[in-house]
């Protein structure tokens, strides 16, 4: 027997009973005729202590040991005169009779502790070393939770988990597919599933009503820090159901999951359109845990000479409460700020409500009389701070969604422990892409148009909104989904408004067309990202951090070293040929 219990487990009422325990040497103390070593396993850490009144043989060989070692220790436990309360099992420690060493360790290359010196590179080429800390490991634990609390709930309401092929054709879902070519059918290829969304909805047609899968897709984007190249979803379908059945449905998820893993109560979910969603907060997926929503200036603002916004399309600002105090220098940094050039702004005009009245930075354009116009529209009162930006205006409420973000972060309004999520609907079903003259379907091309709007697809496609809904938490998105088109003439319309021929749709879809020609139940679904519900659970931005073996940002696994290059057998059994061409 390797062990009797679990390093995490003895405490004070296990005094005196024999015990054998198994781990990783974390650490040691030489106090030359006493010696402590704290075992680790992942239960927790284990004090052991060796006497050299009580055998001297034992402590010179538990001096030998080294970091990382793992071992096997017999003992008895104690009661520790010097008692650790930091840890669960502080109160005792084993006088051990003996050690054996099951395995030597290497000194691994950084400190296997919470304030480790190891480097973020280092720490992913050595992943399963990383992995033995213990807050990278209750991340997981808190995914494994996440995962549990979901399969309960969604059993419970009768969804059934169903695995779909991993080697598929494309699914159009706007992103750039994972290919892999096949062996056995020359020049052809597999490519990786972006979502299972086809088979799920072919299994509506085959009649199981309510599907769930928590599964791997993969997409082949630009990554940034919350993204990852394989991902993992909660995916679902349901038959027979409108919006509002899917929002009541998961809404139910969502609460399930907040109380299980946070303890917290979700009372209900409000709802906000796409078009107010980006009137009030200029994005599509708000973090409405604070206000300082957007105000436009446009009526009271224009016609005074100023032609910077004599000239926009839009002039809108917003109010930070409390922030009239903010220094020359804080307002140049928040310049700076929205003209960097990834957030584009030319300028920033702000407006302090001061006790001593109103003062900005185009006092020559304005009086004070405007100037409390525009504080009467902001609702600003002494002591805030308005800020202006103008411009074309899709582009100046993406300015100012940056800059809202920025200073709820600097005013400490985006609190990790508060929660608020949000329903995002009525998205526009199509996109106009102007280097590809074409629509595009922003979410994807099986969501059908909301029922009001479907006689104007042909006459006015722009305008028309989708059955969609996001779920957003904290600015975050973390799930969306669509009631879907499950009639055959309206999926064949659609693929044409897509810019589509009959012959491409057949060959791309035929699968599915074909399929709802067998009596397609009306179905939605939803699916969410497992990974970012989790690090948003765990209060993190990165969801890298609740995936056991990431990739790093350049879609590399530092630890397996991959890609990698393949060998020239097995590129000629794929009957491949590779030339390299420079992209630039
Ligand atoms: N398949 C979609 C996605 O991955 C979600 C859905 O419509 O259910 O975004």
């Amino acid at each position: 027997m390797f062990r009797t219990h679990t390093c995490g487990e003895l405490r004070l009422s296990d005094v005196n009973t024999e015990v054998i325990l198994s781990g990783w040497v974390a650490g040691s103390r030489d106090f030359g005729s006493l010696t402590f070593v704290d075992l680790r396993d992942r239960y927790g850490i284990t004090q052991l202590a060796f006497n050299e009144e009580i055998n001297k043989e034992l402590l010179l060989q538990a001096r030998e040991l080294g970091r990382e070692y793992v071992i096997q220790v017999k003992g008895k436990v104690a009661e520790r005169s010097n008692k650790n309360t930091k840890i669960p099992t502080g109160d005792i420690e084993i006088i051990a009779n003996e050690i054996k060493v099951l395995n030597v360790s290497k000194i691994p290359p950084f400190t296997i502790e919470e304030n480790t010196d190891g480097g973020e590179d280092l720490r992913m080429q050595y992943r399963y070393l990383d992995l033995r800390r213990e807050s990278v490991r209750k991340k997981l634990e808190l995914r494994h939770r996440v995962a549990q609390f979901t399969r309960e709930y969604l059993s419970k309401n009768g969804f059934l988990e169903v695995e779909t092929p991993v080697l598929i054709k494309s699914t159009p879902e706007g992103a750039r597919d994972f290919v892999v070519p096949s062996r056995m059918n020359e020049g052809e290829f597999y490519a990786l599933p972006q979502s299972p969304q086809t088979f799920k909805q072919l299994l509506m047609v085959a009649g199981f009503d309510k599907y769930f899968q928590i599964v791997k897709c993969f997409r082949d984007e630009d990554l940034r820090a919350d993204r990852q190249p394989e991902f993992t979803q909660i995916d679902c379908e349901m038959s027979f159901v409108e919006r509002e059945d899917v929002l009541q449905t998961f809404e139910g998820l969502v609460k399930h999951l907040f109380k299980e893993e946070k303890g917290l109560e979700i009372t209900q979910i409000p709802r906000m359109s796409y078009a107010d969603a980006m009137y009030n907060y200029g994005s599509d997926k708000p973090d409405i845990r604070f206000g300082m929503t957007f105000h436009y200036l446009d009526d009271i603002a224009k016609g005074k000479g100023f032609g910077i916004f004599d000239n926009s399309q839009s002039i809108i600002a917003i109010c930070a409460k409390g922030a009239a105090n903010y220094t020359r220098k804080q307002i140049d940094e928040l310049t700076d700020y929205v003209k960097r050039p990834q957030i584009g702004a030319k300028g920033l005009i702000w407006c302090r409500y001061a006790e001593d009245g109103l003062k900005s930075s185009v006092d020559k354009f304005f009086s004070t009389t405007d100037l409390q116009k525009w504080a009467e529209k902001c609702s600003a009162q002494v002591g805030d701070l308005i800020l202006v930006l103008s411009g074309d205006t899709t582009a100046t409420q993406k300015q100012m969604n940056e800059l809202r973000l920025y200073l709820g972060t600097q005013l400490g309004l985006r609190d990790n422990s508060v929660y608020s999520p949000l329903w995002v609907i009525d998205f526009p079903l199509l996109e106009w892409d102007e280097e590809a003259q074409r629509f595009f379907a922003m979410h994807h091309p099986f969501t059908s148009p909301n029922p009001e709007d479907i006689s104007k697809l042909d006459s006015n496609p722009a305008s028309v909104n989708a059955n969609a809904y996001d779920l957003v938490i904290n600015g975050v998105e973390v799930g969306g989904g669509s009631v879907r088109i499950f009639d055959k003439s309206l999926q064949s319309k659609m693929f044409k408004i897509l810019g589509f021929t009959p012959d491409e749709a057949q060959k791309q879809f035929g699968f599915l067309m074909n399929a709802f020609e067998y009596g397609a139940p009306p179905h939605a679904g939803i699916a969410f990202g497992f990974d970012r519900l989790c690090s948003l659970f765990g209060g993190s931005d990165s969801i890298r951090d609740y995936i056991a073996f990431p990739k790093n940002n350049k879609g590399r696994d530092m630890m397996i070293d991959a890609p990698s290059t393949i060998s020239q057998e097995q590129l000629n059994e794929l009957s491949l040929s590779i030339t390299i061409t420079d992209k630039k």
